[in-house]
């Protein structure tokens, strides 16, 4: 699987490089992005952008590191900017740092490229207000941020989380993939559709 895996930050926040031929697309960046710069030197891969799944603190650590080492732009989903200056995107709080300021444009909105490889970016909030998933259809991946776990569903405690949006997002943007489609979270290791599907405890009534 064309995938490379960093967990960062002391959430360890999974931090991914997805690439196809070349170029990689980098999605979240939970810490310093020491070992994904590595990695791309090592891999002789060119990252052609970072895009974060929502902006909560845990996922963007790394993201003003990674942007300036390599000069990439960064997308963050728009529906999440009531978020942007607010102590759940900027940390600040219980202990954890600031997260370096970056600049960022909107991630494009159903199908698109990146890093040549075709995506749909679904929108799947609920844990956030515009939290998104990124699917790529052609590698049955899809990347769900803190929307969907292997075997959890993310929090909805935090400000402007909603448990029934998370829900409906996950049965009508993600549980509608082919099963065999591996999840990559925004935490914890992988998954398939297929599998939660059938052992998700909090997504138990998929049917009603
Ligand atoms: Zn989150």
């Amino acid at each position: 699987m064309p995938i490379a895996v960093f967990p960062l930050g002391a959430l360890e926040t999974n931090s991914y490089f997805m690439y196809g031929g070349n170029q990689a697309i980098a999605v979240d960046v939970g810490g310093p992005p020491d070992a994904m710069i590595a990695w791309l030197a090592e891999h002789k891969i060119h990252l052609a952008a970072i895009c974060a799944t929502h902006v909560h603190f845990d996922h963007l650590y790394g993201v003003a590191a990674l942007a300036e080492a390599t000069g990439v732009p960064v997308y963050t989903p728009s529906g999440d900017d009531v978020l942007a200056g607010t102590e759940a995107s900027k940390g600040g709080i219980w202990g954890f740092p600031l997260v370096p300021p970056f600049e960022s444009s909107a991630v494009p909105s159903g199908k698109c490229a990146f890093a040549g490889m075709e995506c749909e970016v679904l929108e799947t909030p609920g844990h956030t207000p515009g939290g998104i998933s990124l699917y790529f259809p052609g590698q049955r991946v899809v990347f769900t941020g803190d929307a969907l776990f292997c075997r959890s569903i993310g929090r909805t405690d935090f400000p402007l989380g909603d448990h029934a949006t998370l829900l409906r997002s996950i049965y009508e943007k993600l549980f509608v993939l082919p099963e065999d489609t591996k999840v990559f979270p925004g935490h914890g290791p992988t998954t398939t559709i297929g599998e939660e599907i059938r052992n998700n405890p909090f997504c138990g009534d998929f049917s009603q």
